[in-house]
């Protein structure tokens, strides 16, 4: 069974459509990519499966679970990539891992993703302190904390050098190794081609097409 599973999402902010019917389910352990130029209704797409915005019209499922029940179930199984302005900006690294740590029943080793993340020598560091690829490796390392089962990266890599995104690249497939299931927003195209087994292209609120990277370039 999908771990995710979107039917006909319909989404709007006052009288604008953002998404129209978009419907798409994630396989357990995929990386699936969700693809488009601004103003496509990505970020608004995951939202939704994250419980942070309800929808008008459509239903979803997180591993069974509709997002709208903001459960600790859901916390556990969702890895959330928080944003830069959510990030806690005066507090140094380790205070953080610690801090965030206490907030689930079971988190995973923070000195141990700390490490996986390259981090180490950055834990008496303040947030505000770090480098734009530290903070998102940091958000990265938050978003693992609870050991979810699926992790949600939105833009990850804008706004990184071309160093910091190969090596956010690697990390995302690191972490795809570890079992985790990987929605990754994106409208880097060769970004989708390098890390996603399938991705839904979606353009004005609606999904032109979902396939593997190769399926698609054979089909433009
Ligand atoms: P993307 O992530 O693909 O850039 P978004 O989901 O952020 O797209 O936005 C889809 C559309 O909805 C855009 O036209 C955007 O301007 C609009 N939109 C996004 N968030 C809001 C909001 N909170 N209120 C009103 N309109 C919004
Ligand atoms: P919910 O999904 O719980 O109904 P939303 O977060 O979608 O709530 O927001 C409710 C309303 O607030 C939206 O219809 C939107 O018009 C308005 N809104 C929220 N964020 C913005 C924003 N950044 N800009 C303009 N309007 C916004």
């Amino acid at each position: 069974m999908a771990i995710i599973e979107v039917n006909n999402l319909v989404k709007r902010y006052g009288d604008h459509t953002a998404v129209n019917g978009v419907s798409f389910a994630v396989e357990q352990g995929e990386i699936f990519g969700i693809l488009g130029p601004n103003g496509a209704g990505k970020t608004t797409t995951v939202e939704c499966i994250e419980g942070l915005r309800s929808p008008d019209g459509g239903s979803i499922s997180v591993g069974g679970i509709d997002p709208r029940s903001d459960s600790r179930e859901l916390r556990e199984l969702l890895g959330v990539q928080l944003q830069e302005s959510e990030l806690p900006d005066k507090m140094r690294v380790d205070e953080a891992m610690e801090l965030y740590s206490s907030f689930y029943r079971n988190p995973a080793d923070w000195r141990e993703l700390i490490g996986i993340l390259n981090l180490t020598d950055k834990l008496s560091t303040q947030f505000r302190r770090l480098s734009g690829g530290q903070k998102q490796r940091l958000s990265i390392a938050l978003a693992l904390l609870g050991n979810p089962k699926v992790a949600v990266l939105d833009e990850l890599t804008t706004g990184l050098d071309p160093q910091a995104r190969r090596d956010a690249w690697d990390l995302i497939e690191g972490i795809r190794d570890r079992g985790v299931t990987i929605v990754l927003v994106t409208h880097f195209m060769e970004e989708a081609e390098r890390l996603c087994d399938r991705l839904a292209l979606v353009d004005s609120g609606q999904i032109v097409a979902v396939d593997t990277p190769a399926g698609l370039v054979a089909k433009v």
